[in-house]
């Protein structure tokens, strides 16, 4: 029996997760819930799940919590903050952690986990992207099992051999394919682009999936972390990591092999499949997703990335070939941008822009433990707000 801290269970994949955990409750119970201020939807879930602990981020927001959970009866216990985080990611009686925080605020209580040796299911790309060394080092150090919750990691991991030791050419591998749908600006006229609202570009045309990393789909920002990704998951160079636009989401990403096999893993474009691999890997459980069906489908169609268009993935590509802080500041100055395109402060192609900026502006430096990559991070979130204004 897994017994699992949910980080981040009111978030898009939060809410799949539980869907996938209660269709096998042989399987799966739940340890601890966590939600950032959906406190009424959380305390749904804990009536329906039970957990031992749930995790709010504010004093005002654990006592609204309480009383709710009062009301309905339910005995679980709640605190807040980011050490109350941690605490439910590294208690002994937590086996298994689904990271599913939104960005950099997921990365102590997510590292934590790895520190502690945890099963972790990584969906919190933006942790590793921060973090990259130090991250892959804790999980190494602890002996925690990390799998891939991103579609696109999880069907790499699926098409890479058994025992699969972070050495590409180790292990006859020429290239991984990160495949992409190019999101829904992929056709429109590039000079219109500053013309689009929030509502238009979180309009994903396969995924539904929350408002940050929908606009990272609409900018290819998203693509770009997860060749940082990649490179820390499967250690890929760069240059061993190629980016495939794929509009229909049906292949979710390739190995391609020295023999000249390419190996694809498809389904319909949900989360739940990788959710379900992930949790029960190595076995292979319902997920409830249906297969696809091929003949409906009928086409698949692949295209090269355009930089013009997409320059976000350029710049993550280039962070990943500098190294050193450059992507934990590409990460912060993208979810400033991000949050600010969202409230209607700046227009689409400002995003790049200011991320361009915020990494012209920061001195590259080495970050080698926690307390210099979070210093990194506050340095360029400040430097995004000055250009904001
Ligand atoms: P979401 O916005 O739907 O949910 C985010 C969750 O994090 C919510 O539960 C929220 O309460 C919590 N949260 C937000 N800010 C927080 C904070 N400061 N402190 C504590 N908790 C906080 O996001 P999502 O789409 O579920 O994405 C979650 C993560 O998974 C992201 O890193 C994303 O890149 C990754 N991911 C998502 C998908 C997808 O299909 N949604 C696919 C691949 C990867
Ligand atoms: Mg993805």
């Amino acid at each position: 029996m897994q017994s699992i801290t949910l980080l981040g269970a009111t978030g898009s994949i939060g809410v799949s997760t539980l869907d996938v955990v209660a269709r096998h409750p042989d399987r799966y119970r739940i340890y601890a819930l966590t939600a950032h201020t959906r406190v009424a939807e959380l305390a749904v879930q804990c009536e329906q799940f039970r957990p031992a602990f749930a995790v709010v981020a504010t004093a005002a927001a654990a006592e609204e919590l309480a009383a709710l959970l009062k009301k309905k009866g339910v005995p679980t216990e709640v605190a807040y903050g980011e050490q109350a985080l941690c605490d439910v990611t590294s208690a002994s009686e937590c086996t298994t952690v689904m990271a599913a925080i939104v960005g950099a605020a997921g990365l102590r209580p997510t590292l934590a986990a790895a520190r502690a040796g945890k099963k972790v299911l990584l969906a919190n790309k933006e942790a590793l992207v921060m973090s990259g060394a130090l991250f892959m080092d804790a999980v190494a150090a602890s002996g925690s099992t990390l799998l891939p919750i991103d579609s696109e990691h999880n069907a790499i991991f699926q098409c890479l051999p058994l025992g699969y030791q972070r050495t590409p050419q180790a292990h006859g591998i020429r290239k991984i394919l990160l495949t992409a749908s190019g999101g829904p600006f992929l056709d429109r006229d590039v000079t219109t682009l500053d013309e689009v609202t929030p509502e238009q570009a979180v309009a994903h045309p396969n995924w539904s999936m929350g408002r940050k990393i929908s606009v990272d789909s609409a900018t290819m920002m998203n693509k770009g972390l997860e060749v940082i990704e990649a490179h820390w998951l499967f250690g890929a160079q760069p240059e061993q990591i190629e980016v495939v636009i794929h509009p229909q989401s049906v292949i979710h990403s390739m190995v391609s092999y020295a023999d000249g096999s390419v190996l694809a893993q498809l389904g319909n474009p949900d989360m739940r499949t990788p959710i379900a691999h992930a949790l029960a890997y190595p076995d292979r459980i319902d997920s409830g997703v249906d297969p696809i069906d091929l003949a409906r489908i009928a086409q698949l169609n692949f295209r090269e990335p355009d930089y013009l268009r997409f320059p976000c993935l350029k710049l993550a590509f280039d962070a990943l070939h500098v190294g050193g802080s450059a992507p934990a500041v590409l990460n912060a100055a993208n979810e400033i941008a991000v949050e600010a395109f969202l409230n209607r402060r700046i227009g689409f192609r400002k995003i790049s822009q200011v991320i361009e900026q915020v990494l012209n502006r920061l001195p590259n430096t080495p970050v080698n433990d926690l307390d210099s990559l979070l210093l990194q991070d506050q340095l360029a979130r400040s430097e995004a707000h000055e250009l904001l204004v």
